[in-house]
């Protein structure tokens, strides 16, 4: 699974760096060069870990994390800030407001990249790993096997793609054009209402003689999320 990144930087030169060095490190990378792109980046397509300048232009970095960590489906993002140096107060602020790490300007990319995995690792283990479980759900990411409480379940490639993705964001809903993007990608034309059909097809063959309640949740009007806790 490879993970995306989106690189929320408005220096020419150190975006193209960025995107250079994490295309290298087998990273999905996406740029914007302001907070407002960067706002409206986040809300076609959710990255597995942003790197966010402090200063921009039109909306700070400051004020684009304290957003995104507003909004239920980005609450959780992994967000690192670039911040210059000498700016204590400010890297104290950036934390306050909800940054999970931050990296001061010179830095060396091998620490950024450092900095990035371990954020993954603590915070999206299942990007890092070929085995996820969820609850008593298992995906094998490398034989594509699904078991649930150690009976195999046989899955389509979008249902396995489904599942997939709701087992690495337990707990958090995703509307169906989010699904979409990310399941089918953004270059097709599907309807929404074909994720509602995949989705009852994920759940009748994980839900078939299954020993507990259906993982998977419907929020009304919202979309659709897999229960963390069960
Ligand atoms: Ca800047």
């Amino acid at each position: 699974m490879t993970p995306y990144i989106l690189v929320v930087e408005d220096e020419d030169a150190l975006s193209t760096l960025l995107h250079y060095n994490f295309e290298k490190e087998g990273y999905e990378v996406a740029l914007a060069t302001d907070g407002e792109e960067a706002l409206t980046s986040v809300s076609e397509r959710l990255p597995d870990v942003i790197v966010l300048d402090w200063m921009l232009p039109k909306v700070s970095g400051i004020e684009v994390c304290r957003r995104l960590r507003q909004r239920p489906e980005s609450r959780n993002v992994p967000i690192i800030m670039l911040t210059a140096r000498g700016e204590e107060s400010d890297r104290i602020r950036g934390l306050d407001t909800g940054a999970d790490d931050y990296v001061v300007k010179p830095f060396a990319m091998s620490e950024l990249t450092a900095r990035i995995r371990a954020v993954l690792r603590r915070l999206r283990p299942g990007l890092a790993e070929d085995t996820i479980r969820c609850g008593d759900l298992s995906v094998d990411r490398v034989s594509h096997r699904v078991k649930r409480a150690d009976h195999e379940i046989h899955l389509g490639p979008t249902e396995f793609r489904l599942l997939d993705y709701l087992m690495q964001h337990p707990g958090r809903v995703f509307s169906r054009e989010q699904l979409l993007d990310v399941v089918w990608g953004t270059d097709v034309y599907v309807e929404a209402r074909t994720v509602d059909v995949h989705i009852g097809r994920l759940r009748k063959a994980i839900n078939r003689d299954a020993p507990g309640p259906d993982p998977i949740r419907t929020v009304r009007s919202a979309g659709y999320s897999l229960d963390a806790q069960r």
